[in-house]
């Protein structure tokens, strides 16, 4: 059963989009006082409050719906310096940005990440947070939680070791189960992220909400989405949640989580009293929530894609090495929100072999 705490669960601002709906640009006084807004926000009143940082597109692991086996990675000269990539953090915190994740690739693989969050970590206000595949987090869980990391979130589709081999082409699960102790151990918060998989994961789901809970740990389930050229048709990968998330809500008592600071955005997430945890549902193909997304995303070269589902972005990278200043950076980003598409169109590309964009998550950062 399902209970829906009172209030607006977080989602969107609808004073804003339903005096936007309909006839978007009706109102060019809004229009203006939007683009000039010191918040980031998108013509369609969505504000921005948190952005997913790729800090590299390199990665230990080669999962098989995120990669493939052989890739070819950006030359290390491309990528924004943590200079580059601190400064426009910076700004998107003065301009009211509340939550930072790092990710990637993998973010523990690049040298010299945990002093990049140790700077950031001057924002007060600001949760920093990161997403890893967990293979280094025994290493490097006490350096995240010196530099206040209290939530990361570890990517996990299989409970058996052969078959997480499998899809991540060669992890060694061992080494992350460990990394997930060390952290939690250390009072990090874990969520897991399992990718829902056909032929992989498929019927061991409910298992490893099971599993979650025993340790403690969130679970996230999400749908896998069609970034990038891959060898099959994602519908050959594509498992729907719907039937998940109804078998859950027979089987326990759910409730819609509130608000989790600012980062609910596309996703659906709920308490589960009897298991003492939150479950969440990111399902961008069978019921996509993008009327709530307060996101963006920054790319290790410094593309910034205002919707992970489209090609268009904004080339910071060219404008920080022009010499720009502040200000102008500040515009570009306000320029860049403003044309923030309304939503994805993900389902067109199931059926075919190339992505609904033509990079891959490793590159824009999951
Ligand atoms: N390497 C880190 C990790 O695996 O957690 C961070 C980067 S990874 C790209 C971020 C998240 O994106 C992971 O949870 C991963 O499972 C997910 N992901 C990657 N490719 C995906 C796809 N095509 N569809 C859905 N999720 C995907
Ligand atoms: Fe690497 Fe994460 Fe992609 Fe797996 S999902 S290949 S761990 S970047």
């Amino acid at each position: 059963m399902i209970r829906h705490e009172s209030g607006r669960g977080g989602m969107v601002d609808t004073r804003d989009l339903k005096s936007l709906a309909g006839n978007r640009c009706a109102s060019s006084s809004l229009a203006v006082r939007t683009r000039n807004s010191r918040v980031l926000r998108d013509s369609y009143g969505r504000q921005v409050t948190y952005v997913r940082v790729s800090v590299t597109d390199r990665c230990d692991l080669r999962c098989v719906y995120c990669m493939k086996e052989r890739m070819v990675f950006l030359p290390k000269k491309d990528l924004l310096t943590f200079e580059e990539l601190e400064r426009l953090c910076s700004l998107f915190v003065e301009m009211g940005v509340r939550k930072l994740r790092m990710t990637g690739g993998e973010p523990l693989v690049r040298r010299g990440v945990m002093d990049f969050l140790r700077r950031l970590s001057v924002h007060k206000g600001v949760e920093l947070v990161m997403t890893t595949n967990g293979t280094r987090l025994a290493e490097y869980a006490e350096g995240l939680r010196a530099c206040g990391v209290e939530r990361i979130n570890v990517s996990l589709d299989s409970l058996d070791e052969a078959m997480y081999r499998q899809v991540t082409r060669g992890g060694d699960m061992g080494r992350v189960l460990a990394g997930m102790e060390k952290a939690a151990g250390l009072g990090i918060k874990i969520k897991v992220n399992v990718v829902a998989l056909r032929g992989v994961n498929e019927h061991a789901l409910m298992d490893m909400v099971y599993w979650c809970a025993e340790r403690g740990y969130d679970m996230t389930m999400i749908e896998v989405m069609p970034m990038g050229e891959m060898p099959m048709c994602r519908e050959q990968q594509f498992v729907s949640l719907q039937g998940v998330q109804a078998q859950m809500a027979r089987e326990f008592e759910m409730e819609v989580a509130a608000k989790q600071g600012c980062s609910s955005g596309p996703a659906r997430r709920y308490f589960v009293p009897s298991l003492g945890i939150h479950v969440g549902f990111i399902t961008p193909l069978s019921a996509h929530f993008c009327e709530g997304c307060n996101r963006v995303r920054l790319t290790c070269v410094g593309q910034l894609y205002t919707c992970l589902g489209h090609e268009g972005s904004c080339d910071m990278r060219a404008l920080l090495r022009s010499g720009a200043d502040d200000g102008v950076v500040r515009d570009a980003l306000r320029r860049a929100l403003w044309s923030k598409p309304q939503g994805h169109d993900f389902a067109s590309f199931m059926n075919v072999r190339s992505g609904a964009v033509s990079r891959h998550m490793s590159v824009t950062g999951g």
